[in-house]
């Protein structure tokens, strides 16, 4: 799950990892009475949208508008808030169709003498999570680890132990820090390693970090994200959910038990078991076809998941056929029939359908697939149902 900007500085802001003072604000007249109430002579207006990029994106409706912008008035402010409020930011994270921004954040402006990168991941080859800092704060890290590779410093730290002040000491140092910087950069690392430790972050990352006129470290930006599969020990952290940020058929699909992520190409696949899933995306690509979704209906998949499954695939109008693959292990496969057909006539399949079973009751499932007269395309196994998926679109 990803979270806003804002949002993400909250929970900085409450486990004492220092932020710019800021307010939330949704209409024009609220950022204008915002820049007055932080009072300083530099004010920042942020577009909120689970993107990066904000500060160089423009707006569609505006392009000579930035999605992050310097004001020194509340009028300035309410000029700008004006032209972003409702319209659409495209950054090089959105796409192009872009992101509609619906809430600002109005931040004080800060003295920068340094910008910073700093970014939490976890490793899957030391299985442990990584700080990554670089000296060339505001530069997208992809762009550093490409042209400046030595300029990027890892230092992997223990989940339990968390960042060891020697490691947050060592990295003040490999950036040249000095005075109180390096005990400010000691406090900051190793809380903002214990953040993403505590609150099962997937990513954290601030970019710009940065050292303050004063020597001060404070994280300009906030780019959170959470592993879905550990939020349910953060029942709290639901509160942040913004649900217009997300692809609406995968809330929906996630709502009815399956597991689904859109792509970009255009067969659709319904498939029990995230492995046979993955394994019939393979194929399908082999073959010289592009899956449109992944989408696990699961081992115990009922008449009305699978229902919804066909729903949310055919809703998606890149979808211009379907491959069916289902393996009967604990799932009968005549059930599955019984669902699929019903699916069938409640949905309206409008797109050629191919079907290959295999397991537990195929020849009955089979046999009822032949008798049903509906058009449906079926194969013997999964090399034979991929090319024949493909088929269908030449
Ligand atoms: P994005 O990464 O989406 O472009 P940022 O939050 O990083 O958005 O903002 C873009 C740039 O705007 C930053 O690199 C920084 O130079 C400037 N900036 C952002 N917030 C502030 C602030 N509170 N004070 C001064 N400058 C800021
Ligand atoms: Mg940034």
């Amino acid at each position: 799950m990803k979270i806003h900007e804002y949002q993400g500085k909250q929970l900085f802001r409450e486990a004492e990892i220092p932020v710019p003072r800021g307010i939330v604000v949704k209409s024009p007249g609220e950022a204008s009475a915002a820049v007055k109430e932080l009072g300083g002579k530099i004010a920042v207006v942020k577009s909120q949208i689970h993107a990066g990029g904000r500060g160089k994106g423009t707006f569609k409706e505006v392009p000579e508008q930035h999605g992050v912008v310097l004001v020194r008035s509340p009028e300035e402010a309410e000029e700008n808030a004006a032209r972003m409020l409702g319209n659409t930011l495209v950054t090089i994270q959105t796409g192009d169709e872009g992101k509609q921004v619906n809430t600002l954040f109005v931040e004080e402006g800060l003295d920068i003498a340094r910008e910073l990168y700093l970014g939490i991941v976890i490793d899957r080859e030391t299985l442990c999570p990584v700080l990554i800092m670089s000296s060339e704060g505001g530069m997208e890290i992809e762009v550093v680890a490409e042209e400046a590779p030595e300029k990027i410093l890892r230092e992997h730290f223990d989940a339990d132990l968390g960042l060891m002040p020697y490691q947050a000491r060592n990295i003040a140092f490999a950036l040249g820090m000095e005075g109180k910087t390096i005990r400010a950069a000691e406090k900051f690392l190793v809380s903002i390693c214990k953040f993403f430790v505590d609150n099962d972050c997937s990513m954290a990352e601030i970019n710009p970090l940065i050292v303050t006129g004063e020597g001060d470290l404070v994280a300009l930006d906030a780019k959170v994200t959470f592993d879905d599969n550990a939020m349910f020990r953060h029942k709290k952290l639901e509160e942040f959910r913004d649900l217009t940020e997300e692809e609406p058929a995968e809330v929906e699909a996630q709502a009815a038990g399956l597991s689904y992520v859109k792509l970009e190409g255009n067969i659709g696949c319904l498939v029990n078991g995230a492995g046979l899933a993955m394994s019939t995306m393979d194929l399908i690509k082999l073959h010289g076809g592009e899956p449109a979704n992944f989408l696990d209906v699961g081992g115990g998949a009922s008449v009305e998941a699978v229902t919804e499954a066909f729903r949310i695939i055919l809703a998606d109008d890149n979808v211009k056929a379907v491959l069916v693959n289902i393996f009967g292990g604990i799932m009968k496969c005549d059930v599955i029939v019984e669902a699929l057909l019903t699916a069938y006539d409640k949905v309206g399949i409008h797109v050629p359908l191919v079907v290959r079973l295999e397991g537990t009751n195929v020849k009955i499932a089979r046999k009822m697939l032949e008798e049903s007269g509906k058009d449906i395309i079926t194969a013997s196994d999964l090399t034979d149902a991929a090319q024949k998926v493909v088929a269908t679109l030449k």
